[in-house]
Parts: C-alpha cells; sequence; structure tokens
C-alpha cells in the first residue's frame, strides 16, 4: 500500500461516527491503533477541553490507556482522530498548530465533519513539519458506498 492511503475497516469507520453523533454538538476525539497503515482498533477518548463545541483536548489518562493497550497488542497509535461539529472536515489552522506544538506528524489525521448530521463525513490527513496538509486516501472494506 502506498503511503498516501489508510485502511479502516467498515466496523470501524461506524464506530467513530458513532462516537462522533453521541457527543454533538461538542467535538469527540479519539486514536486509532494500528500497523503501518492499517487501521485495527479505535479507542473514543473523552475530550476535557473546557470549550468542547470548538476544541478538544484529549484525557490524558485515556489516553495513556490507548497507548498502553497499543503497546501489549503489538501495534501502534497510527492515527489521531477528531470531529467537527460545525465545520468541513477539513484540518483547521488551530489543528495543524497543535499537531506541529505536540510533535504527533507521523499519525493520521482523521476528521469526521456532522455538518449534514445524516450524511457524516470521514476524511484523512497527514501533516508535514512544515505544516503542510496532505489528503490521504481512507480505504476500506466491503461495498464502497460510504462518502469520504
Ligand atoms: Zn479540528
Amino acid at each position: 500500500m502506498e503511503n498516501n492511503s489508510i485502511f479502516i475497516p467498515k466496523k470501524i469507520i461506524g464506530e467513530i461516527i458513532l462516537h462522533s453523533l453521541r457527543n454533538d454538538p461538542n467535538e469527540s476525539c479519539g486514536v486509532l491503533q494500528g500497523s503501518g497503515q492499517i487501521v485495527s482498533k479505535f479507542h473514543p477518548i473523552r475530550n476535557i477541553h473546557e470549550a468542547p463545541q470548538n476544541r478538544y483536548t484529549m484525557d490524558p489518562g485515556e489516553q495513556r490507556k490507548a497507548d498502553d493497550v497499543s503497546d501489549d497488542e503489538g501495534e501502534k497509535i497510527i492515527g489521531i482522530f477528531h470531529s467537527h461539529t460545525h465545520t468541513q472536515a477539513y484540518l483547521s489552522e488551530t489543528d495543524v498548530k497543535n499537531a506541529l506544538t505536540s510533535g504527533y506528524l507521523e499519525e493520521y489525521y482523521v476528521i469526521v465533519s456532522l455538518v449534514e448530521k445524516t450524511r457524516p463525513v470521514l476524511r484523512a490527513y497527514k501533516i508535514s513539519k512544515t505544516g503542510e496538509i496532505t489528503e490521504v486516501i481512507v480505504d476500506f472494506d466491503g461495498p464502497k458506498y460510504i462518502s469520504r
């Protein structure tokens, strides 16, 4: 597989979207466990930001737990997920700034937009050291009727 795609099983895409809808209108967050470009597990994480409708901060304890689980299972956290409840599924300036500050640049950034509640949109990106955004293809199993 090329470096410009990520494989997320449809079952996991469903879990991510369900988690997003449950927290709406607040932003949701979580991490994706896997190896290489293949996601094997979604860890929903509590958003502890004081303005959760526009920002997210992952609960550090839950994030550590997800790290431990993926270590134990011989995998890594390969993706960072959050939802946009009233903007499109693109990375915001804040998202890029946070990525550069935190140094999480190996990871895929997965975003779900809930602007159209009945038609959530999921997209994925990589962020370079210089803050350049590249969209990556989200690949999944089964019929390809989920909107990207
Ligand atoms: Zn964002």
